[in-house]
């Protein structure tokens, strides 16, 4: 059974601050321990369910925090950025199931560190007119190659996200959200554990499922009006309000492809202290 795990930091164990996450810092190099426990312990249960052939794509920030050094032997990882599907990358028909490990809450949303890949900028994004997360937006890619999304990780937020946009998956808090940046945290010892048993347990949804290919439109709110000015520069999307922006696209992966080029502009055009 092929699996593939799209790894993200904010919902790690442990992580509740900016520091934590922010390459460089000595927090993020304490963090990339506690991240690739969990990530390892997710292997672990997925090994013990059946997968054999399991890739950890890297999708936060630089998209280069895991330890190589310190990953279970029997995966491969694929780190660095500039990925097409991004977070994604990865996906294709021949995938038995999604896990999203340290994912977070979307923008706009109650959850630690929530945000949609913009740290701030983006105040909501909508994936067909609901708002979505990147959990959201990533299980529609994967709906679109037949592949389910099996388990998702984070603080309790998270979780609550997933019952909407993956009622099967199990979801697994490794803290409970208390603001943005503060969480109840749980020790790697106990998340490392419920993690493996319940990677073991979503392992019994591993398959193939019906692809579905459906036009999607994505709607992007930012937080200041030349942001929302740039990224209409891109083609098919449009200006629909003075902060907003939207597009269609045939398929879930278009929209996706699009979304990072809306991003990519965006972030290009904040301008120091007023953003
Ligand atoms: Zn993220």
């Amino acid at each position: 059974m092929r699996i593939l795990i799209s790894a993200d930091m904010e919902g790690a164990t442990g992580v509740t601050w900016t520091d934590d996450v922010v390459p460089g810092t000595p927090q993020w190099q304490r963090f990339r321990h506690l991240f690739t426990g969990d990530v390892n312990a997710t292997i672990a249960g997925l090994h013990t369910g059946g997968a054999n052939d399991v890739l950890v794509n890297e999708a936060h920030s630089s998209q280069r925090n895991l330890l190589l050094e310190e990953l279970d032997a029997r995966v491969r990882m694929l780190t660095g950025r500039h990925k097409p599907l991004s977070m994604m990358q990865g996906i294709d028909s021949g995938v038995d199931g999604v896990v999203f490990v340290g994912y977070h809450a979307g923008a706009g949303a109650d959850g630690v560190l929530a945000h949609t890949y913009l740290e701030n900028q983006i105040t909501g994004v909508w994936l067909d007119g609901v708002p979505a997360s990147e959990g959201r937006l990533n299980a529609a890619l994967a709906a679109e190659y037949g592949v389910p999304v099996l388990m998702v990780t984070g603080d309790d937020k998270t979780c609550e996200d997933a019952r909407d946009y993956a009622p099967d998956a199990i979801g697994v808090a490794v803290k409970e959200c208390v603001s943005r940046y503060a969480a109840i945290c749980t020790p790697p010892e106990r998340t490392m554990t419920s993690l493996r048993l319940a990677a073991e347990r979503a392992m019994e949804r591993a398959g193939r499922y019906e692809p579905r290919r459906a036009p999607h439109r994505i709607d992007v709110e930012f937080d200041a009006t030349h942001l929302a000015q740039a990224a209409a520069v891109v083609p098919t999307v449009e200006q629909t309000a003075v902060r907003r922006v939207g597009f269609d696209a045939p398929d879930m992966t278009g929209a996706m492809k699009a979304f990072k080029v809306v991003t990519a502009i965006a972030a290009g055009a904040v301008q120091g202290i007023y953003g």
